[in-house]
């Protein structure tokens, strides 16, 4: 179908399904406006309660934003407190989390979002570090004031600093039994939720632990790691995700499309290569290729992976080999567009030569395009990180996902495109996993280092097995997604 003509003509507070708040300037982010002529109707509608949820937040936002004169108070009492006074929190107007910029571009893209969504139950502001590249890939998401933290945050270059032994750190501070009781409430906290954290950090998902955290002005977080499952395990804020989210997979598909606009760079980088590859085909099958393996090249293993996953799974056609043409195709044949994402060149090479030296069984043609090759990751240079936050929307513009296990990569283009893809079981020992793939249980990214630990019995538990809506994931037995 033609994909150009469709709800041009949408009046823009529908736009999203008002996901979207109005107010915008459209030439600055041509992104929120043109998506929709890219990317189908999802199919999954925000809940009211949500979107009236979004649009308060936007309204604190605004209220308590940079260069307010409420974040000028807030900030104030920062400042104090970072150059060793022992002032106190809690009597701020606004409350706020800080994002650390850490990590690959699909892992930030995933904890910003879990970071937002604990501001949002929280009645915090979410502001983001904008570390190399935030400002360059992104649009803001907030009407009027920025989500990028101002360059006279203080403590900016003390970020790198923040660890699990900072003087700071939630999880260090329990372990010295220091400052923790209700009586002294810091004016900032550091909490460390990235993959290495331990068992007094990953006690910030303990409902009782809230109720330090939740007086503090300021908390201060890096993590690596898509915690949002976690937060459904949270008595205290089962109710109101309830209400949010009353489909529970659709909780990355919303924010995510609520948060993250392509900047105008990225959307000439995405709407070209689309115009130019996709845009004309029956059906466009996305595969991520994103391999974890150390030692010999897993080209080989893997491309076996893939074709017995595609041709298993009916998803492209094999190609026959004897003939060396079609003579009559049975019906009208389809033009099939495969996107394929990798570092490296060898997959969509092989593809492409099999699907030109031979004819499919059953007479469709299929291309087979990848936008870069860009060798080994370099997170934080310009060019590099624009071209992987282009494929991974890109990807999410496909009809069918193929993905590989343990990439934030892939679930980023999942979540986004409302897809449930094929994940690629990872490889052990160099051979192909048997079965090579499987369609995954829902759209929602996997928690990669979920606590397993019962608040109220203080003792370990499987946080897999509590709940029907919070599962272990495809890819990772240990993980925990959202079903
Ligand atoms: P993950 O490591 O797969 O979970 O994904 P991340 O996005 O967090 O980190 C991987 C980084 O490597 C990406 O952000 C890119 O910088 C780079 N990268 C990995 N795979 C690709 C790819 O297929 N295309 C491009 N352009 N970059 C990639």
């Amino acid at each position: 179908e033609d994909g150009f003509s469709d709800h041009t003509q949408m009046p823009k507070d529908t736009l999203h399904d008002g996901l979207i708040a109005p107010g915008f300037d459209e030439g600055s982010c041509l992104s929120r406006y043109q998506s929709n002529l890219y990317r189908k109707i999802s199919p999954h509608k925000p809940s009211s309660y949500l979107l009236s949820r979004l649009r308060n937040y936007e309204h604190l936002h605004k209220k308590c934003g940079p260069r307010t004169k409420s974040y000028k108070a807030a900030m104030a009492q920062f400042k104090s407190s970072d150059q060793g006074n022992s002032s106190v929190g809690g009597s701020t107007e606004c409350k706020y989390v800080v994002w650390i910029s850490y990590s690959g571009l699909g892992n930030k893209i995933l904890t910003i979002t879990s970071a937002f969504l604990y501001a949002l139950l929280t009645n915090r502001v979410l502001l983001v570090d904008p570390g190399k590249d935030m400002a360059d890939l992104f649009c803001e998401p907030f009407p009027e004031h920025s989500w990028l933290l101002s360059k006279d945050f203080s403590i900016k270059e003390k970020f790198n600093k923040f660890d699990q032994k900072s003087p700071h750190c939630y999880g260090n501070m329990l372990k010295n039994k220091k400052n923790t009781s209700s009586e002294l409430v810091p004016s900032f906290l550091y909490l460390h939720l990235a993959h290495d954290y331990d068992e007094q950090d990953k006690l910030f998902f303990c409902d009782e632990h809230q109720t330090l955290t939740g007086k503090v002005p300021w908390l201060i977080m890096r993590t690596d790691n898509y915690f949002v499952p976690s937060l459904f395990l949270m008595p205290s804020f089962e109710q109101e995700l309830e209400k949010l989210f009353p489909e529970k997979e659709t909780v990355f598909h919303h924010l995510g499309r609520y948060l993250f606009h392509p900047s105008n760079h990225v959307w000439g980088l995405i709407t070209r290569y689309y115009q130019a590859h996709l845009a004309k085909a029956d059906e466009r099958i996305g595969i991520q290729v994103r391999t974890f393996e150390s030692g010999p090249s897993p080209l080989q293993h893997v491309m076996n992976q893939i074709y017995a996953c595609v041709f298993k799974e009916k998803l492209l056609p094999q190609v026959d080999k004897q003939k060396p043409a079609v003579t009559a195709p049975s019906g009208i044949p389809k033009l099939k567009s495969v996107l394929i994402t990798s570092l490296t060149s060898g997959y969509s090479e092989n593809m492409r030569n099999m699907y030109w030296e031979h004819p499919t069984v059953n007479g469709d043609l299929i291309g087979v395009f990848q936008p870069s090759h860009e060798g080994h990751q370099q997170t934080d240079k310009n060019l590099h990180d624009r071209k992987a936050w282009a494929e991974m929307y890109l990807l999410s513009l496909c009809d069918v996902l193929v993905t590989s296990a343990w990439s934030t990569f892939g679930y980023v283009a999942q979540g986004l495109g409302g897809l449930k893809p094929w994940i690629l079981y990872k490889p052990e020992n160099q051979t192909m996993p048997n079965p090579p793939c499987r369609q995954v249980m829902s759209m929602e990214p996997c928690f990669h280092a979920p606590p397993f630990y019962d608040c109220k019995a203080k003792r370990g538990v499987d946080t897999g097995a509590l709940v029907p809506h919070v599962r272990h994931c495809e890819d990772m037995s240990w993980g925990l997604k959202l079903v």
